[in-house]
């Protein structure tokens, strides 16, 4: 959504914010007895869920509306309304907000569309509308918004028919949305499994309030205990990012889905970095760093923030999952799921199997525990002594229970609120059946407590509960220390702007203390042999042209040359190549060292990200690189702990600790090459465009590291 720059005024707000999703006072313009129109709609969501304070109509052709006396128009108002609702013609806007404007309103919520996001001519009149409404200390909330939802003080101020819904009891949950529809289907589908919410806001094209602007709300608000948010595009990336972390101060967790994730890498790019650290990428990386969720869907964004609303929370990540089920079926493929979603079987501690053995034959002192071989056949008690053993289970972190079609499931199912609460553990309750489920379902909600239709959703929200316990963990984490010998002085005498050369790519990761390559520049092949003579056989030559972007792939780079002689041939060979390559572009042929005993090769990359600035990559290097996407992104500078986190996220870790008779490689060189490399980034922040490392060879463990290969583009 667009949205239009406008100079502050001065002009003090005439209510808090608070006020503009709590207000005492509620005019709808156009009200109707009519529900086929929004502001009919309005008005009777308002009446419906018990709005308590003064509801004016504002309708020139009818004395009342809902048996509520109505005025004509904002200005033949007795006194002014904390906020009005518009959803007039995009014609009428303009007049009605100069009408608002007068009377006094605190805030307009325009439902209102066709501006912005219609083009230069919506923009021009949502830029007006603002310039009006500001120059007055009116706020708006929109255009082309749903409005607000707000349980806790019975204000749903909003025509979305997800308000059809009866109840809306008040929750912890705080919604922010750039989709006023999502956030109805979201509210609604998530009402239905009993989830309840605290604020919902619809900020449509925030053409004056913002998302961060509610944000900033959301965490000082105390009914508020989790956020949940639906991006589209940021407009104060850095201010974003300070919220999220006040909010993990806060101990509120945000979880967060975001359009845009398809986009990224699809820009044309020189280097790897740009197309492996797209913005969804940086994106991502800083709500890792921050310890935010990010989500791919919103039905699963919408479940856990429900989980961590009305589940306790994981104590600490990286605990095993324990199972009961009413069926061998649905647990095989439950088990299976969980590595797919990053998760894993709990290993049951000796109390936990001697409590097992009371219920279960010998041969089934495991998980997943299914209820179908307890001895006597399932049972309230057997049922309540499992579960009471796996919260006291040091392993378990939390407990999914995948039920099946069973005479009893109902009663089952209501036996599992109290043991969670009892036990101060996260349990998972899965109905997977059709109608005939409703009943366990209802006992849930009954009890107040969550439940899942399908595993796959349980398993996104376990998920997204260890992201949030590991946000939580990293929060105490100290800011990343400067090693000794990484920069900040960078080196004289590199062009200002544009593509390095290798060797000057190079001299900057030396600067920063990265093992680099001895090399030498040389001109003509007898130069060469002289080059290649001090830094010792074997060497490798490459030529060497700005023009170029992969060298080996014309011919570029010889490798091994054992002597004067093949590097006599191997100069005649490189300069031919690059002649065809790039007529004329030829600046010489480096003569370098040849690493050797490489048992791994990385890639290593920075670039600098638009809105959330320095980052770094790590991956496994090679030609593969761009198709894998095994990479790992965070915002620069991180420290040694980050680094080797990082290293450890890579799906192909394991060959760098050494597989199938490969020795393991020195990730602790890595991991401080990579620390380096995010201090180059932080230091030269816009200026350094882009870099790449590729590769950096990883010699065995305690053999250290060497960067065979760097380019990099610098900016003004
Ligand atoms: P390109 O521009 O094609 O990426 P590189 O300089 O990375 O060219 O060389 C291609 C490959 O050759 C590297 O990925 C690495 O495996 C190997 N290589 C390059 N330079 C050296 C070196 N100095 N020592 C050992 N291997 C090297
Ligand atoms: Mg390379």
């Amino acid at each position: 959504m667009t949205s239009v720059p406008v100079p502050e005024g001065h002009v003090p707000d005439r209510i808090p914010l608070a006020r503009i999703v709590g207000p005492r006072s509620v005019a709808v313009v156009g009200a109707s007895e009519d529900v086929g129109k929004f502001g009919g709609r309005v008005i009777h969501y308002l009446i419906k869920h018990g709005f308590p304070g003064r509801l004016v109509p504002i309708n020139p052709n009818r004395p009342a509306i809902r048996g509520l006396p109505a005025f004509p128009s904002l200005a033949a108002l007795p006194e002014p309304v904390d906020v009005a609702i518009l959803a007039v013609p995009v014609a009428h806007l303009e007049a009605q907000i100069t009408e608002a404007a007068a009377a006094g309103v605190g805030a307009c919520i325009v439902i209102t569309a066709k501006l912005a996001e219609s083009g230069p001519e919506g923009a021009a009149l949502q830029e007006r509308v603002v310039r009006i409404a500001r120059g007055a200390g009116m706020r708006l909330v929109g255009p082309n918004c749903l409005g607000i939802f707000n349980p806790v003080d019975r204000a749903m101020l909003s025509s979305s028919l997800a308000l059809e819904g009866e109840g809306f009891a008040p929750g912890g949950i705080g919604v922010i949305s750039q989709s006023g529809a999502l956030m109805g289907t979201l509210v609604s589908l998530a009402h239905d499994h009993g989830a309840r919410f605290s604020r919902c806001i619809s900020v449509g094209n925030q053409a004056d309030l913002e998302l961060c602007d509610f944000l900033d709300y959301l965490i000082a608000d105390e009914a508020t205990r989790v956020i949940a948010l639906y991006i589209e595009g940021l407009r104060s990336p850095e201010r974003f990012r300070a919220q999220l972390r006040q909010a993990r101060a806060a101990g509120k967790p945000v979880l967060i889905v975001k359009a845009g994730r398809s986009e990224a890498g699809v820009q044309a790019a020189r280097s790897h970095t740009a197309s492996l650290a797209g913005s969804y990428e940086a994106f991502a990386a800083v709500c890792r760093d921050v310890g935010a969720v990010l989500l791919d869907d919103w039905v699963p964004m919408v479940l856990a923030a429900d989980a961590l609303d009305r589940l306790p929370r994981l104590k600490a990540p990286g605990r095993g999952v324990a199972v009961l089920a009413s069926s061998g079926g649905s647990t095989a493929i439950l088990v299976d799921q969980l590595p797919d979603a990053g998760l894993r079987l709990a290993t049951l501690s000796e109390a936990t199997k001697a409590v097992l053995a009371e219920w279960l034959p010998p041969t089934h002192l495991h998980l997943p525990v299914d209820t179908g071989n307890f001895r006597e056949g399932t049972s309230a008690a057997g049922i309540n002594a499992v579960v009471r053993a796996f919260a006291a289970d040091p392993d378990i972190g939390s407990i999914v229970v995948p039920m099946t079609t069973s005479p009893r499931m109902a009663a089952n199912a209501a036996l599992m609120p109290p043991l969670a609460r009892e036990g101060d553990i996260p349990l998972l309750y899965v109905m997977g059946a059709g109608a005939v489920g409703d009943e366990a379902r209802a006992a849930m909600r009954a009890a107040d407590f969550p439940y899942y239709d399908r595993a796959s959703d349980a398993l996104a929200v376990l998920r997204a509960l260890e992201a949030e316990a590991e946000g939580r963990a990293r929060a105490g984490v100290p800011p990343p220390e400067r090693p000794a010998g990484a920069g900040p002085a960078i080196p004289e005498g590199l062009p200002d702007e544009g593509m390095l050369t290798e060797a000057e790519a190079k001299r900057l990761l030396a600067a920063y203390g990265i093992p680099t390559t001895r090399e030498r520049l040389a001109t003509d092949a007898e130069a060469a042999v002289r080059a290649a003579e001090a830094i010792g056989y074997p060497v490798v030559l490459k030529g060497v042209s700005r023009a170029v972007v992969h060298k080996s792939d014309l011919g570029l780079v010889r490798l091994g040359l054992a002597d004067a002689a093949a590097v006599r041939a191997a100069f005649a060979e490189v300069a031919a190549a690059l002649d065809r390559a790039a007529p004329g572009g030829m600046e010489g042929c480096l003569v370098q060292e040849m690493a050797q005993g490489g048992a791994a090769e990385l890639i290593l990359g920075a670039r600098h990200d638009p809105d959330f600035g320095p980052m770094v990559l790590v991956g496994l290097g090679g030609v593969l690189v761009e198709l894998l996407r095994d990479v790992q992104i965070a915002p620069a500078p991180v420290s040694l702990a980050d680094a080797e986190a990082m290293l450890r996220r890579l799906r192909l870790w394991p060959v760098l600790t050494g597989v199938r008779g490969r020795p393991p490689a020195d990730v602790a060189a890595a991991a401080e090459a990579l620390v380096r490399l995010s201090w180059l980034a932080a230091d030269l922040g816009p200026r350094l465009a882009e870099l790449d490392v590729n590769p950096l060879i990883l010699r065995g463990a305690g053999q250290g590291s060497i960067a065979v290969d760097a380019r990099a583009v610098l900016r003004k």
